[in-house]
């Protein structure tokens, strides 16, 4: 869809740090990460959120998602992993492009709805994106 952020991704026409892709999906790291190694997994055509996502892209989301999961957990040893998938403005949605965070969570970690996100550089991004990428081979 013209003007979407994810779709643009998707077509490869804007940069992100891709850490997993099939023929229906692709996950790569947010960009405002809640806690290092934050992800999100999107179908590649446009669906505005969970109401309108049509299949096979659904599976194939949450499919993919166990696979980040699992490589997010074993590049960054979380204790624990949480998939957040919101819907609507209300619901805290801001990109209207169906996708899954994949959000590795630590002790202490101070991670809540209302937490605050840090900028940072498309080198630690890069750098994350890797280890999840060599992860991900360990997890298949
Ligand atoms: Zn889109």
């Amino acid at each position: 869809m013209r003007g979407c952020k994810f779709c643009a991704i998707a077509e490869g026409k804007e940069e992100a740090s891709v850490v997993y892709e099939d023929e229906l999906t692709l996950a790569f790291m947010d960009i405002n990460p809640l806690v290092p190694g934050h992800t999100l997994v999107v179908p590649k055509r446009h669906f505005p959120d969970i109401f309108s996502l049509k299949e096979p892209w659904g599976s194939a989301c949450f499919l993919a998602a166990g696979r980040v999961a699992r490589a997010v957990r074993a590049a960054f040893g979380a204790e624990g992993l949480d998939l957040l998938q919101l819907n609507g403005r209300v619901g805290g949605q801001s990109v209207f492009h169906f996708h899954i965070h994949v959000v590795p969570r630590y002790p202490g970690d101070g991670f809540g709805f209302f937490s605050k996100r840090r900028p940072v550089t498309r080198e630690e991004l890069e750098r994350h994106a890797a280890r999840i990428r060599e992860a991900m081979e360990e997890v298949l």
